[in-house]
C-alpha cells in the first residue's frame, strides 16, 4: 500500500511516526510546500522569536534530519501540489511528478486571517511559519515598538516575547476580552493583568477601522473610537482559516474544516483528514499540537484496520513572561447556564478554574498550578464532575473525591 500525506506538519509528521510504530511496512510520502526540514510551531512565537537570528534552526525540528531516512518516510519538501484526481488515485506537484497513492491523508492546516487595508504593507506581519517568524524577529531587532492586533495565543505570546526584548507593544482585540474564543474570563482577565503589569498597552473591545503608511511602509492603526495609535511594526494574529481548497478540488464535503468521521475518513473514498484543517462530525474544529497527533493516530490505526484509540480530553499550553498555562477541555462560552469557579493553588500565585455547564466539568485552565491541572484533567477524563460549590474551597480534597468515584 502506497499512503501520501500533504502537510508535513505536526499532525502530518505524527501521522508518519504513528503509521511506522503501528508496523506499516509500505510507502510513506510527506510533501510539504514549505522547503527544509519541518519545524515545531509552538516555539515560534516563543523561543524561535527571541533566538539570534543565525542560530540553528535544527533544534526547533519536529524530527531529526536522518529521522525521514531511518523511518523510511519520504519527505518531499518545498513542493506544491496542485491537483488529486481521486478517480485514479493521483496527486500532483507543480514541478510536473504525479504521485500514486491507496490512501491519501489531507494534513494541510490553516492559514492566517488577514487584515483589511494591511495587506503588502512594509512592517507588516503574520505568524504560522517558520519563515514568518524570520521575518519577524529579523524587523524586531530594529523595531522601538509594535502594534499587535489580536488578542489570542498568537497576539498575547508574540507581544510578551516583544516586551522581553524592550518593545512598547500595545496589544488591540475586537471582542470585549482577551482570549475570549479559547479562556474562561477569569483567564482572560488575569492575561490582561499580566500584560499590563509587565508594561504592554492592551484594548479591548475595540476593532481596526483604518491602517496608516507612508509610501508602503506601516506607519500606525486608527480605532473605531477615533484614536490613532503608531508604532514601527504591526503583527497580525487574528485567527486562522482551514486550508480546505484541495478537498474541494476532490469534492470531499468542506466549509469551515474539512469534514471527516471518527476514523477521521472523508466524504470521499480513500482520503482522510488531519490536524487542524479537519472537522469531526458537528463538533467545534481544534487547532492544537494535542489534537494534530491525536488524529493522526486516529487516522493510522484507521487505514492499518485497528482498533481506534480512545477519545482524549484536547488539552493546550500557553507561555507568556513567567506564566504557564494549561488548559483542558474546551471552555465554554458564558451564558447563564455556564459558571467558572477560581481555585486557588499550593503555590501563592498559581490558580485553576474549573468551567461548568450546569453541574457539569467541561474544562479546567491553570496558571502556575500543574497539580491544579492535572486533577482537573483526571476529572475530565473520567468523566467526573466535583461540585461547582465546593470545588472553590482549597480544602476540599479532590483526590479523594476522584478516588471515592473510582471505587463507586
Ligand atoms: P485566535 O485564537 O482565533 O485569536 C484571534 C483573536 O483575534 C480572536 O480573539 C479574534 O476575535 C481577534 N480578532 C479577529 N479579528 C480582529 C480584528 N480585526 N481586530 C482585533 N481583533 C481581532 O487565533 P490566533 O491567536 O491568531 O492563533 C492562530 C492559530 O495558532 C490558532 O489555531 C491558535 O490555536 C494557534 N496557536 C496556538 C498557540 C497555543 O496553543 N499556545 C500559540 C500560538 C498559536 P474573534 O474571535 O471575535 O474574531
Amino acid at each position: 500500500m502506497n499512503v501520501v500525506v500533504i502537510g508535513a506538519s505536526h499532525a502530518g509528521v505524527s501521522f508518519a511516526d504513528a503509521m511506522r510504530r503501528h508496523g506499516f511496512e509500505g510507502g510513506l510520502t510527506l510533501i510539504d510546500r514549505l522547503a527544509g526540514l519541518p519545524l515545531e510551531r509552538p516555539p515560534l512565537s516563543k523561543a524561535y522569536l527571541l533566538a539570534d537570528a543565525g542560530s540553528d534552526d535544527a533544534k526547533f525540528a519536529l524530527r531529526k534530519g536522518d529521522w525521514y531516512d531511518e523511518a523510511g518516510v519520504d519527505l518531499i519538501a518545498g513542493a506544491d501540489v496542485t491537483g488529486i484526481d481521486a478517480a485514479t488515485q493521483k496527486v500532483s506537484l507543480a514541478d510536473g511528478r504525479d504521485l500514486a497513492y491507496d490512501r491519501l491523508v489531507l494534513a494541510t492546516g490553516a492559514s492566517p486571517r488577514q487584515l483589511p487595508g494591511a495587506e503588502g504593507l512594509n512592517g507588516v506581519f503574520e505568524l504560522r511559519h517558520p519563515d514568518d517568524a524570520q521575518r519577524l524577529r529579523q524587523a524586531a531587532t530594529s523595531a522601538q515598538s509594535a502594534i499587535i492586533i489580536g488578542g489570542g495565543y498568537i497576539g498575547l505570546e508574540v507581544a510578551a516575547s516583544l516586551v522581553k526584548t524592550g518593545k512598547a507593544v500595545t496589544v488591540i482585540e475586537a471582542a470585549d476580552r482577551l482570549l475570549a474564543r479559547v479562556a474562561s474570563p477569569v483567564m482572560s482577565s488575569f492575561f490582561a493583568d499580566l500584560h499590563g503589569e509587565h508594561g504592554a498597552t492592551v484594548h479591548v473591545g475595540t476593532g481596526v477601522t483604518g491602517v496608516t503608511q507612508n509610501d508602503g511602509q506601516f506607519t500606525g492603526v486608527t480605532l473605531a473610537d477615533g484614536q490613532t495609535i503608531t508604532a514601527d511594526m504591526l503583527v497580525v494574529g487574528i485567527g486562522v482559516l482551514p486550508e480546505i481548497s484541495l478537498a474541494e478540488m476532490v469534492g470531499a464535503e468542506a466549509g469551515n474544516g474539512i469534514q471527516v468521521d471518527e476514523h477521521m475518513r472523508t466524504s470521499v473514498d480513500g482520503i482522510y483528514a488531519i490536524g487542524d484543517v479537519a472537522r469531526q462530525g458537528d463538533a467545534p474544529r481544534i487547532e492544537s499540537v494535542h489534537n494534530a497527533s491525536d488524529t493522526a493516530e486516529r487516522a493510522a490505526a484507521a487505514i492499518l484496520g485497528h482498533e481506534l484509540p480512545a477519545l482524549q480530553t484536547p488539552w493546550f499550553w500557553s507561555e507568556q513572561y513567567d506564566a504557564r498555562l494549561q488548559s483542558a477541555g474546551i471552555v465554554p462560552s458564558p451564558s447563564e447556564n455556564n459558571h467558572y469557579v477560581r481555585r486557588p493553588g499550593k503555590r501563592e500565585t498559581g490558580f485553576s478554574v474549573w468551567s461548568y455547564e450546569g453541574d457539569r466539568l467541561c474544562a479546567v485552565e491553570a496558571v502556575r498550578d500543574p497539580a491544579g491541572y492535572m486533577l482537573g484533567k483526571t476529572c475530565l477524563d473520567r468523566n467526573v464532575s466535583p461540585d461547582p460549590k465546593q470545588i472553590g474551597d482549597p480544602s476540599f480534597d479532590v483526590k479523594a473525591f476522584i478516588a471515592d468515584k473510582s471505587v463507586a
